[in-house]
């Protein structure tokens, strides 16, 4: 069998040695010694080698703008977004395709092939963030697929105009719904327009959920009570859910069992939450990020994405996927090896299930969206954040990172 690209001495991530065929974009075959007949040949040397990884939940629009807004320094209460709301005005489309390609590009060499990106639409910005990312898709579709998800960032049902923008850029290309509840005057009602929305345009929901520093009011009931209403488990994600760090255990077990029998995925954003949580205290800070694997192993999909990358929410960031999962798994604090391989899954595997994306994952006849790691494991490569050294787009390479090579002495 003649290939266009053969992996050699690949570790899939789940210990099988092997081969890995690529033909016409799609993994052809995988086996011992599948040979050298192949326009391009990769010795992997025994590294992982992982389907692509996925950002379920990062603003492109409006990343790389700490230059223009400086990050948030108040203790309580923090105002990222009115900081952001400020210099929205002076985006332009040319602006945010600028900013939102530099940061799509840092993903790209960590290893992403598959993103969902929220955008923003207000008064304030219009469409602009949404025209500025729109091109992106087209433009970058050689290294990584992306879907946009449209959201109001600054209150729905509070804020004139934003709905007509909303069903604008449902109608001009945003091909999942969003929201922010925290920042409507009345979160209910954004809940169900957004349900309304998601069931008249026949699309998923991706909402901003559950962020505050007690576990009262939880939103994410009422999400999953519309979720079995209109019979849409598997389509809905909450990102965020800082709430659900401040529960004891058994509390937090019920409300995970919820999520999972509704179908409702939880997606943690570990830098953003770390920096922008428990700031009502100025000592003994909490670590305000849920316990994605204990909810996880309740039957809840759960995820990690960057969210934010160098803005007033999220000053500290550069798309590197298996750096959040070092940094997630310090701060919950599992870290044995059954731990970090379902941590491993949460911004691959159930990444894609959350998108509904078929045909992912290393399996004869997937399109071959992979990525090799210099480590031999997932366990390994979080342990020691390990670098990506190349990735695939349909089977082709988008970048190359040299391993590091010590010079010893004669
Ligand atoms: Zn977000």
């Amino acid at each position: 069998m003649t290939f266009d690209l053969i992996l050699k001495n690949a570790h899939l991530v789940d210990g099988t040695a092997t081969d890995i065929g690529v033909a016409n974009g799609r993994i052809a075959a995988l086996g011992a010694n599948l040979g050298t007949d192949a326009r391009e040949v990769i010795d992997c040397g025994g590294r992982l080698v992982s389907p692509g990884f996925v950002e379920t939940h990062i603003h492109l629009d409006k990343s790389c703008t700490i230059d223009r807004c400086a990050c948030e320094t108040a203790r309580f209460p923090h105002h990222a977004m009115e900081r952001t709301s400020a210099i929205k005005p002076t985006f332009t489309v040319e602006d945010v395709t600028s900013r939102a390609s530099r940061t799509l590009e840092m993903c790209i060499l960590h290893g992403a092939t598959l993103m969902r990106t929220h955008v923003e639409v207000d008064p304030r910005v219009g469409l602009r963030g949404l025209e500025g990312v729109k091109a992106l898709i087209e433009a970058y579709k050689w290294a990584i697929d992306i879907e946009i998800c449209v959201m109001p960032q600054e209150g729905l049902t509070n804020n004139p105009g934003t709905d007509e923008l909303m069903v604008a850029a449902l109608e001009t290309g945003a091909t999942v719904v969003g929201a922010a509840p925290n920042y409507d005057s009345d979160r209910a009602a954004q809940i169900h327009r957004v349900f309304e929305l998601a069931l008249k345009y026949g699309i998923d929901i991706d909402m901003h959920l559950d962020s505050g520093n007690s576990a009262q009011e939880l939103d994410v009931l009422l999400v999953c009570e519309l979720a079995d209403k209109y019979n849409y488990g598997g389509r809905v994600a909450i990102g965020h859910g800082t709430k659900l760090s401040t529960m004891p255990p058994a509390e937090l077990d019920k409300v995970a069992r919820r999520m999972a029998d509704s179908g409702v995925a939880l997606t943690v954003l570990p830098a953003t939450d770390l920096y922008l949580g428990s700031r009502e205290k100025d000592h003994r800070i909490e670590r305000a990020v849920a316990d994605a694997n204990r909810l996880f192993r309740l039957g809840v999909n759960c995820n990690i994405s960057s969210n934010n990358i160098q803005n007033a929410f999220t000053p500290l960031g550069d798309g590197q996927l298996i750096r959040q999962a070092n940094m997630y798994a310090n701060i919950v604090q599992h870290a044995m090896p059954d731990d970090l391989m379902d941590t491993w899954a949460m911004f691959t595997s159930n990444s894609a299930r959350l998108m509904n994306r078929k045909g992912y994952g290393i399996a004869v006849g997937n399109d071959a969206d992979m990525v090799v790691v210099d480590a031999p494991n997932p366990v390994a490569a979080i342990r020691q954040v390990a670098p990506t050294l190349y990735a695939f787009k349909r089977g082709r390479r988008t970048f190359t990172r040299t391993a590091a090579v010590l010079h010893r002495p004669e």
